[in-house]
């Protein structure tokens, strides 16, 4: 059972960082006030799991700060019914959220033991509806393309052409891009042959490592 302080802590990030920060799909604010955040980040940080700031889950890479996820969760206009692609699964905190709102996640992470530990802790959580695998996300899941939406949580320096053409008809895809310092926060929405970027907000993510991404560590 987790504790009272927990829940406080979790309606408290959801009023003032979320809502107030212009999250307003009543579905993401539903599941983000009962994901247990804390149980994502590292041991010893999960004191501060529900405080508006990134935080280090390990090799390196960073949970982003609820108000972000929450942003692009919502950009993903999720209905419950969709096939989604996720790029960086990290901690496996946003596939959480993802698993709760759509019907069918694919999840891809380059970094084996954070793949390995987020499938442990979604396995633990319930979520049955995801698929996980351990590659380079910049050329997208071709095997059980095209998706009705796709989230990408590293940063790149452009949009890489295979998510692109994996979308749907009407699918959104949602990425940072940009330099290693800063981005914007992009969605791009397909139209059969006609794809729209539209950008809603700065930020800044670590790097999308990969063929169509950046190279190197
Ligand atoms: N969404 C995550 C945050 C992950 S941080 C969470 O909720 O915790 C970004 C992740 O993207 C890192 O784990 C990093 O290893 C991963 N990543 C970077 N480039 C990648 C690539 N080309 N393919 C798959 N994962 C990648």
């Amino acid at each position: 059972m987790e504790t009272l302080d927990y829940r406080v802590a979790r309606k408290r990030m959801v009023e003032e960082q979320l809502i107030a920060g212009g999250v307003r799909d009543p579905r993401v604010l539903k599941v983000m006030q009962v994901i247990p955040r804390h149980r994502f980040v590292e041991k010893g940080l999960e004191d501060q799991a529900y405080l508006d700031r990134p935080l280090t889950i390990g090799s390196g890479q960073t949970i982003s700060q609820p108000l972000i996820v929450g942003m692009m969760t919502q950009a993903l206009e999720l209905k419950g019914t969709e096939k989604v692609l996720e790029i960086g699964t990290g901690s496996g905190y946003q596939t959480a959220i993802l698993a709760e709102l759509a019907k069918k996640i694919y999840t891809i992470e380059r970094i084996p033991s954070l793949s390995l530990k987020a499938r442990k802790i979604l396995y633990r959580l319930g979520y049955y509806n995801v698929e996980f695998k351990i590659s380079d996300g910049t050329l997208g899941w071709p095997e059980d393309a095209p998706f009705d939406a796709i989230i990408v949580t590293a940063a790149g320096p452009e949009i890489p052409h295979a998510l692109k053409s994996q979308l749907t008809t009407g699918g959104r895809l949602v990425i940072p891009v940009g330099s290693s310092e800063s981005q914007k926060l992009c969605v791009v929405k397909r139209e059969k042959d006609k794809w729209t970027t539209t950008a809603i907000s700065e930020c800044r993510f670590v790097k999308l490592i990969g063929k169509e991404g950046w190279s190197g560590e």
